[in-house]
C-alpha cells in the first residue's frame, strides 16, 4: 500500500504542531521589528499545552505506567487538561481534571464534553494541601494500577515537548533570524524548552538571542528574575501563566530579563489583534505581544522579536470579551 499523503494526519494527534509564524503588520510598523506571534491556539485542542499533554501521555505509555483502559489524573488551569481529554479519548483512556473554581466556565464546559471528570476546587496558594496541583498528585496516588499524574509543572518532559517541537519550529521558520524570544510563563514548559533550544542554536550560529520572560502582576517571577527574590504584588485576570515558584520545568532556563504587563495592556493588546489582525485570542497571549513590543523598542528596528499566541478567545467569551465584566474589574477594551 501506498504511504499517506502528507497531508493525511494520523488523529488528533497527528495535527498537534508545526503551527505557522503569523507577521503582525502594524506592530511591526510601528516598532520598525519583524514582531512574529506562533499561532499555537492552532493546535487541535486550541491551545499551546497540546504538545505537553502528548508527551506526558506518550512518556507514559513508553514507560509502561499507562495502558488500555488506564486514568490520567491533572490539576491545570484548564487548557493542559484540555489537551490531555482530547487524546484520552482518542485513546480510551479516563480523564480526572482537578481546576481551580476561578478558570472561565468554557475551559470546564470544553473538558465536560470531552468527556474528563471534572473537579472544580477553591484556589488556594501552592504551600495549601488542598491548592489543586496537590489534590491531583493525592487522586492519583489513591488510584489503582494504571493511572498516572500527568504533573505538568515538575514533570520536565513537558519542557522536552517545546525542546524537541516549539524552538525547532521557530529556528527553521525564522531561517535562523531571531534576536529575541517572549513569552509568559505557566509551568516554565514552554520558556524552558524554547529557551534552552534558541541559546543553543543561537550559540552554534554565533549570534545572540535575547530570552525575556513576560508576567503578569501577581506573579514572582518578575521579582525573581530582576532581584533574585520570589515575590509578588497585586493580581491579573490571566489565567494559566504566572507562578509563586520556580517548578522543575523553570529551573535553569537561561532568562536574559523580564517585563511585566499589567492587565489593561494586555486586554488592550488582546482587542487590538482583534482589530487590526482579526486574530481572537486569550490575555496571555495580549501579554505576550504586549512584552514583544516593549523588548523590540528597546532593541530598536530592525530586530526580529518572536513571541507565541498561546490560545484562543472562545475560551473568554464570558469574561475578556464581555464588556460588564471588563468594566467591573476596572478594564476597557480600549
Ligand atoms: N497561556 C495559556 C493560556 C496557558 O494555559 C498556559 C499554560 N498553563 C500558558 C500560557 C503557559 O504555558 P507553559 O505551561 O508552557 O508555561
Amino acid at each position: 500500500m501506498q504511504p499517506p499523503a502528507r497531508s493525511v494526519r494520523a488523529g488528533f494527534v497527528g495535527v498537534i504542531g508545526n503551527t505557522p509564524l503569523i507577521r503582525l503588520a502594524r506592530l511591526s510598523a510601528e516598532t520598525g521589528c519583524e514582531i512574529l506571534a506562533k499561532a499555537e491556539f492552532l493546535n487541535p485542542g486550541g491551545s499551546v499545552k497540546d504538545r505537553a499533554a502528548l508527551y506526558i501521555i506518550e512518556d507514559a505509555e513508553r514507560r509502561a505506567l499507562l495502558s488500555a483502559g488506564g486514568t490520567v489524573v491533572e490539576g491545570t488551569a484548564g487548557n493542559t487538561g484540555i489537551g490531555l481529554a482530547h487524546i484520552c479519548a482518542a485513546r480510551g483512556y479516563r480523564c480526572t481534571i482537578v481546576i481551580p473554581d476561578s478558570q472561565s466556565p468554557e475551559k470546564m464546559e470544553l473538558l465536560r464534553v470531552l468527556g474528563a471528570d471534572v473537579r472544580p476546587v477553591p484556589p488556594k496558594p501552592y504551600a495549601d494541601p488542598d491548592n489543586y496541583q496537590k489534590i491531583a498528585a493525592r487522586l492519583a496516588s489513591e488510584s489503582p494500577a494504571n493511572t498516572i499524574w500527568a504533573n505538568q509543572f515538575d514533570n520536565v518532559v513537558n519542557r522536552q515537548a517545546h525542546y524537541e517541537t516549539t524552538g525547532p519550529e521557530i529556528w527553521r521558520d525564522c531561517a535562523g533570524r531571531i534576536d529575541a524570544f517572549v513569552c509568559a510563563t505557566g509551568t516554565g514548559g514552554t520558556l524552558g524548552g524554547v529557551a534552552r533550544f534558541l541559546k543553543e542554536r543561537g550559540v552554534q550560529a554565533g549570534t545572540q538571542i535575547r530570552i525575556v520572560l513576560a508576567d503578569p502582576q501577581g506573579s514572582a517571577l518578575y521579582s525573581w528574575i530582576k532581584t533574585g527574590e520570589l515575590k509578588s504584588e497585586g493580581s491579573s485576570i490571566s489565567e494559566g501563566i504566572g507562578t509563586s515558584r520556580v517548578t522543575a520545568n523553570l529551573e535553569g532556563t537561561p532568562i536574559d530579563d523580564a517585563v511585566q504587563i499589567d492587565d489593561q495592556a494586555a486586554v488592550s493588546m488582546v482587542y487590538r489583534l482583534l482589530r487590526e489582525e482579526g486574530l481572537c485570542v486569550g490575555s496571555s497571549s495580549g501579554i505576550n505581544v504586549a512584552a514583544a513590543v516593549r523588548v523590540a523598542r528597546e532593541l530598536g528596528p530592525g530586530h526580529t522579536v518572536v513571541t507565541l499566541l498561546c490560545d484562543r478567545g472562545a475560551l473568554y467569551f464570558q469574561r475578556l470579551f464581555n464588556p460588564d465584566w471588563l468594566r467591573a474589574k476596572g478594564l476597557s477594551p480600549e
